[in-house]
């Protein structure tokens, strides 16, 4: 039997109404939640991206303000700036758009955000509050793994889980939500023995890898829980055939736009899983949701005397 699909774009949806509603409640109360987005230079993923976020702040109801210093910023330039916006009272959230340039120490402009602003969640603070389950500001992509699996109704705890990848984005923070879940968790990277082997224990198996179609059916046991994080772009045309041959509706896309998206799990996965998500439309969409969910939770923990007492979390 194929696997079930966890639809992403529709978990995603119905985070993002749940968002509005508390955006608006918030509102009402004299607090309207912002965020401030920093991109540096110019990017075109980086600006696609940015675009996508201000566009979902728009549709939630979020202040949104885009910065957008030079290329040639110093990183002293950088930190004066995060440090007006951490000032800032109508700015809850503040979230630097990487990657930063060459020129910029990014761990120090990362570190100079106030962790109470942190949506990005990647402070060493917010780092250290969820590996001793404190409430704090948890990594978007990462959160919303957990929202997949929460909404699909896919038991965690007692299970065993299997995280490729250790990431301080990815893999890392997932493996710790999931021990937080009371999960059994490994975590395996580019040095692990036997992956597939390690694999083929995991009930939930994660890959956060950034490797086209790695994970082939011989690491999933069948029946498992399947989450791809991984976003690859395919351009070469024989590649492409390699993991889609037959697929008509990917092959007419990929004839128009040049490329398509795969993500770490081979699409022949599918008839193993019991559940798998897909990409694009699984964790992706997730991401952004979860970046208007951290907006909102983090001006309801600081600016929370102010909240009306049925929105305060
Ligand atoms: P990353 O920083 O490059 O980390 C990749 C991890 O995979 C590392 O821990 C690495 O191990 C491990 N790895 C690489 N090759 C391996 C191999 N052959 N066998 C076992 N492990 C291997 O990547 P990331 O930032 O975590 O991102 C991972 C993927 O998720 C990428 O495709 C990225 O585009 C995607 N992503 C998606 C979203 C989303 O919104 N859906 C968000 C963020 C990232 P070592 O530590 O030993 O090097």
């Amino acid at each position: 039997m194929p696997a079930l699909i966890l639809d992403g774009t529709k978990i995603a949806q119905l985070i993002r109404g749940e968002v509005a509603t508390e955006a608006r409640a918030m509102a009402a109360g004299g607090v309207r939640p912002g965020l401030a987005v920093l991109l540096v230079g110019h990017n075109p993923a980086s600006e696609i991206y940015v675009r996508g976020k201000v566009k979902a702040c728009e549709e939630v109801g979020v202040y949104s303000e885009k910065l957008t210093p030079p290329g040639s910023s110093t990183t002293g330039q950088l930190l004066a700036l995060i440090e007006e916006l951490n000032g800032r009272d109508e700015i809850d959230g503040i979230l630097v758009q990487l990657p930063l340039p060459p020129q910029v120490d990014a761990k120090k402009v990362l570190l100079a955000v106030d962790p109470a602003k942190d949506v990005d969640g990647f402070h060493p603070m917010n780092v250290g509050f969820l590996s001793t389950q404190r409430p704090g500001l948890v990594p978007c992509t990462p959160a919303g793994v957990m929202e997949i699996l929460k909404r699909s109704n896919i038991p965690v705890a007692g299970q065993e889980a299997v995280v490729v990848g250790r990431s301080d984005i990815v893999g890392k923070p997932v493996a710790m939500l999931l021990t937080n879940a009371n999960a059994t968790v490994t975590i395996c990277h580019s040095k692990t023995r036997d992956l597939a082997g390690v694999c083929r224990r995991a009930d939930i198996l994660v890959a956060a890898i950034g490797r086209a179609g790695m994970i082939t059916r011989d690491f999933v046991k069948p029946g498992a829980t399947v989450i791809d994080v991984g976003m690859n772009t395919l351009t070469d045309p024989v590649e492409f055939a390699r993991f889609f041959a037959g697929d008509a509706k990917r092959e007419e896309s990929f004839r128009k736009k040049g490329s398509a998206l795969i993500g770490d799990v081979h699409p022949e996965v599918a008839h193993v899983a019991g559940a798998l998500t897909p990409v694009p439309g699984g964790v992706g969409p997730l991401t952004i949701a979860m970046l208007m969910f951290n907006t909102v939770k983090a001006a309801k923990m600081r600016r929370g005397s102010r909240v009306p007492e049925m929105t305060r979390a």
